[in-house]
Order: C-alpha cells, then sequence, then structure tokens
C-alpha cells in the first residue's frame, strides 16, 4: 500500500494518509508494521496517528467504517443551520452503521454554509439529501475546481522568466517588495521583504515552505485564490526561491482541500517540466550557489532548480501556525515550537527556513508587474496595498473580496451585496476566530493590521463574519471557545486546561466576570503560541462590548 513513499520518517503523515485512505482506518497492527517500515517506535507512530483529527485509530476488533460524512458546524456554518443539517444526516443514516457521521471544525468552505465533506468531496451548500446521496452512490472523490487544465498563458511565470534572463536582479525584487509594503497575509502581517532579508542572511541550504494550512474559522480566501488562479502562487514561490535562495520547497496543504491539492498536484508536474525547459534556455541561471543570498552573486537557482513537495496536512488546526506546520512536515505532531529561534533562522530540519502564506506569495508577480509603489498605492486611509477579505455571515453575497488595505465594515458589507434580507448589523468579527468580536458601532474601522489593537481585536487572515441581530455575541463566544478546545494541542496547560474551563464558564447564564478574566490573563500571558494567546479574545470581547447579554 506505501509503495512509492520512501520509507522516511518525514513521510510519516503521507505513509498514514496512504493506509488510511486504502483501508478506511488505522489499526494497531497497521501501526506496528508502519513503525517497522520506517524504523521507528510503535509510540512515535501511535502518538502522530491519534494527534491529528482525520486519521481514524481503531479500537482492537473494530471495523473501519465504509463512509465518512465531516459536517461542519464553526460558526458560519452554525449560523446557516449546520445543527439541523448534522441532525437530518444522521437521522437518514440511522441505519447505516457502517457509515461515520461527525460534526467538524471550519472546513473553509463558509460562503456556502452549511459545508460538509462525504470523503474527499467538498458539499456546499450542503442539504441532507445530498449528502446520503452520495454516501449511497460512493461519489467520494474530489470535486475538479475552476481553474483546472487552465491553458498556459503568456502572464504565467513571466516575471520569473525575468529574473532567469536577467532583466531583473535580485535585488530589485528585494527593493519592489519593500516599496509595496506586503505584509504576511496569513495573519501575523510581517513585512515580507524584511523576512527575505532575513533568511537570505543566513547560512545554505534554505528552504521554502508555502502555507496552505489556512484553518481558522471563516476564512477560504486561500481556497479561492487556488481554486481560480494557482499559478502566480507559484510563480511567487520560484521568485522567492530564486531571490533569497532556497533549496528546497514544501507545499503544506490543508487535508479538507483534497480538490486544490488535486489541482495544485497538475501544476507542480508541469511547472517542473518547465523548470527543465528554463534551464536548457537560460543555463547562466543554474547552477552551484553562493552564500549571502540575494546580493551574494552566483546562479540563482540550483541545478535541475529546487525540489519541490506537495504535502497533506491531517486536520490540525494549530499547524497552520508554522513551526507546527514545520514539526508536521518532519513527520511529528504538530506541536509549535518555543521561540526564539525564529523559523527564518532555524526552520525545517534546523534550517533558515522562509515560510510564507500563500495568498502573499500570489501578489509577488503583480507587485513586480506593476511596481511595488504602484501596488502600495492601492491602499485607503493610509494602508498599502491589496486585501482578499474572507466574507460570511448575514450578508447577501458570502464569498472573497478583494478590496483597498484599510477598507472598512460598512465597505465590505456593500461589496457583498449589503445585509442579508431581514437583516440588521449587530456585530462582527474582523479576523475570524482569533480576532475578537467587534460590535456595530466600529462598522467604520479600517480593517487592517494594527488597526484593531485598540479595540482589543485584530484582523489576522481577514476573515470577516457578519453577525446580525437575530445572532448573540455571547453564543459566537461560545462556539469559538469550542474550536479552541477542540484544536489546542495540549502542549502547556493555561492553553489545554483554560480552553476547556472557558467553555465552561462561558455556558453560564451570567458570566463571573473576574474569574473569567483571571483566566483570560493567564492564557494570554502563559500559553505558548498564538492559539492559546487569543482564544480568550471572544471572552474579552463580550465582557468589553456586550456586558448586557452576560449580566443582569
Ligand atoms: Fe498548544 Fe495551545 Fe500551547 Fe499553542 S498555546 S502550544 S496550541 S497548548
Amino acid at each position: 500500500l506505501c509503495g512509492g513513499l520512501a520509507p522516511q520518517r518525514e513521510l510519516l503523515i503521507e505513509h498514514l494518509h496512504r493506509l488510511q485512505d486504502a483501508l478506511g482506518g488505522l489499526t494497531r497492527d497497521d501501526l506496528a508494521a508502519l513503525a517497522e517500515r520506517l524504523r521507528l517506535s510503535q509510540a512515535e507512530v501511535y502518538e502522530v496517528a491519534t494527534f491529528y483529527h482525520h486519521f481514524r485509530v481503531l479500537d482492537d476488533g473494530a471495523t473501519p467504517p465504509r463512509a465518512t460524512v465531516r459536517v461542519c458546524t464553526s460558526l458560519p456554518c452554525q449560523m446557516a443551520g449546520a445543527e439541523t443539517l448534522l441532525e437530518q444526516v444522521r437521522q437518514a443514516l440511522a441505519d447505516d452503521a457502517d457509515v461515520a457521521v461527525e460534526a467538524v471544525p471550519c472546513i473553509g468552505q463558509c460562503h456556502r454554509a452549511p459545508a460538509a465533506c462525504v470523503g474527499q468531496r467538498q458539499v456546499a451548500p450542503a442539504d441532507a439529501a445530498q449528502l446520503v446521496a452520495l454516501v449511497r452512490a460512493g461519489d467520494t472523490g474530489p470535486r475538479a475546481l475552476p481553474a483546472t487544465g487552465a491553458p498556459a498563458r503568456a502572464e504565467d511565470y513571466a516575471q520569473f522568466e525575468r529574473l532567469l534572463r536577467g532583466e531583473l536582479r535580485p535585488i530589485d525584487v528585494l527593493r519592489e517588495l519593500e516599496a509595496s509594503g506586503l505584509r504576511g497575509l496569513g495573519g501575523a502581517g510581517f513585512p515580507a521583504w524584511r523576512k527575505w532579508v532575513t533568511v537570505a542572511g543566513q547560512p545554505t541550504p534554505r528552504h521554502g515552505v508555502v502555507n496552505i494550512d489556512e484553518g481558522e474559522v471563516g476564512t477560504f480566501k486561500d481556497w479561492h485564490v487556488l481554486a481560480h488562479d494557482p499559478r502566480p502562487a507559484l510563480e511567487g514561490m520560484l521568485i522567492a526561491a530564486a531571490v533569497v535562495g532556497l533549496d528546497h520547497l514544501w507545499l503544506y496543504v490543508r487535508d479538507e482541500y483534497h480538490d486544490v491539492r488535486a489541482l495544485l498536484a497538475q501544476e507542480l508536474d508541469a511547472l517542473r517540466a518547465r523548470l527543465a525547459d528554463w534551464q536548457r534556455r537560460y543555463p547562466a541561471a543554474f547552477g552551484p550557489r553562493s552564500a549571502g543570498g540575494a546580493e551574494g552573486g552566483g546562479a540563482l537557482l540550483p541545478p535541475g532548480g529546487p525540489t519541490i513537495e506537495l504535502r497533506r496536512g491531517a486536520g490540525a488546526y494549530v499547524c497552520g501556525e508554522e513551526s507546527a506546520l514545520i514539526e508536521s512536515l518532519e513527520g511529528k505532531r504538530g506541536l509549535p515550537r518555543l521561540r526564539p529561534p525564529i523559523t527564518a533562522v532555524r526552520g525545517v530540519y534546523g534550517r533558515p527556513t522562509l515560510a510564507h502564506n500563500v495568498e502573499t506569495l500570489w501578489w509577488l508577480p503583480t507587485l513586480l508587474r506593476d511596481g511595488g509603489a504602484a501596488w502600495a498605492a492601492g491602499g485607503v486611509r493610509g494602508r498599502s496595498g491589496w486585501r482578499r477579505y474572507s466574507v460570511s455571515g448575514r450578508v447577501r453575497r458570502p464569498g472573497v473580496y478583494r478590496l483597498p488595505a484599510g477598507s472598512t465594515l460598512n465597505e465590505l458589507i456593500a461589496a457583498a451585496g449589503g445585509m442579508a434580507d431581514g437583516h440588521r448589523l449587530y456585530a462582527f468579527l474582523p479576523g475570524g476566530a482569533s480576532g475578537g468580536i467587534l460590535p456595530a458601532a466600529l462598522a467604520d474601522v479600517p480593517l487592517d493590521f494594527d488597526t484593531l489593537a485598540d479595540y482589543g481585536a485584530f484582523i489576522g487572515s481577514m476573515a470577516v463574519v457578519v453577525l446580525s441581530e437575530a445572532d448573540r455575541a455571547r453564543d459566537a463566544a461560545l462556539s469559538l471557545l469550542r474550536f479552541f478546545a477542540h484544536e489546542s494541542c495540549g502542549q502547556c496547560t493555561p492553553c489545554r486546561a483554560g480552553t476547556t474551563q472557558a467553555v465552561a464558564l462561558a455556558q453560564a447564564p451570567m458570566w463571573d466576570r473576574e474569574r473569567l478574566s483571571d483566566l483570560s490573563h493567564v492564557m494570554r500571558e502563559a500559553s505558548i503560541c498564538g492559539l492559546g494567546q487569543a482564544a480568550p479574545n471572544p471572552i474579552d470581547s463580550v465582557l468589553r462590548y456586550f456586558p448586557h447579554e452576560v449580566a443582569p
């Protein structure tokens, strides 16, 4: 079953997927055999298999399900009736003991809520009859995406070819990047050019990681970008490899995006063929690298180009955090690392690593074509460039909207066709589960990095969920707290125990302000990574802006 996969530890998760795809679940005998093949202890294989939500380790004597239906019950889907859908599917399949029906966190289809998966098929919006029909037909493969099989275009890889021809030098790219003000669009918002310079100044070999593990509740922009137009992101990745001097590249795709992974596999096959062609046409660009990255001279790319691997996540939100993602790439549990050292200095296999969200890379060809300053001028209210906002909830047309950086909620709602019929704005999440909950009165605040700190919120990956007067902020907060409790990796106590405590306390009709504030403080101050530090944001938001919902 694992033929074609090298028996290496770093491929443990790929092996587990291979086995589970074929067998429907993982028995202890399977895990023991895998441990032997990979020369790992059984404990190591077991701990990885049980860490990720998408692996099903079977009890002795249990049989794997014939099919699995996963119904998303995160906030946007919950608002669209996910609980009812889940119940309907459970009832409809009650006699099918060999079909597993599960409630799962966000699957990245919030614009078409309620969403569900049948095997590897995402269905959105989903209804019970449709899901049951797919199960009965065994129709569980990924769907084809709009960009699948798209013909080559003149603009594909045009900026990268300018680099290969020497029309554009690495230093020019860095200058344009700095002028653009492009920031990491996965949530952290760190200036891209600074990260590039840091990694380029590290010793070789250096690696690159493309983060396609968006799992923040309400975020689906990376799926949207790749589903419709993946090539600029791949071109951006090659440009980064040439400028920063990266030898090995990994694309890590969340497991819910089987359709995107299939599309990328196709695109990467074509790209590898193009790399061979480019090496024939521009031999001077391929060869031994010198230290010093962009300014060190020598060839841009190693002979044959950088190695490129496509990897598959396994249902762990925390792996969107770059150090957890790197642990996962190395075949381990996705436990965030203590920092420093930062990823730019010690990343994959301890080597300097440039890790970027996929949308950040997507913008590179555009800003090199138009110039960094022109791209920066796209922003409004003193912000630089453009943003893709995922908009879901109570609007007429949920979806991904490309608007100037610094746009407001009112502008986003207008772009999304206005509020849904019969709904009036009450509150909104500016940055998914982690970014807090703000009241309607702040609908004119610019939504961008650094603009929301005074309001106790942040924009993160720009996942905007709109709530109306039909919703309560405390219900949204409880939903988000449950999400964090489910996704905590368990490595540190403030987060592991704190998220569970928070769920219990937030269910009380009247909130214990003192205890919740104390808990929030401890989690924020003492958690290792951003998940635990941001998990109390919904609590703080409700206490600050919506006290009438939780106090007499
Ligand atoms: Fe894991 Fe939570 Fe600690 Fe992050 S904060 S390391 S997710 S337990």
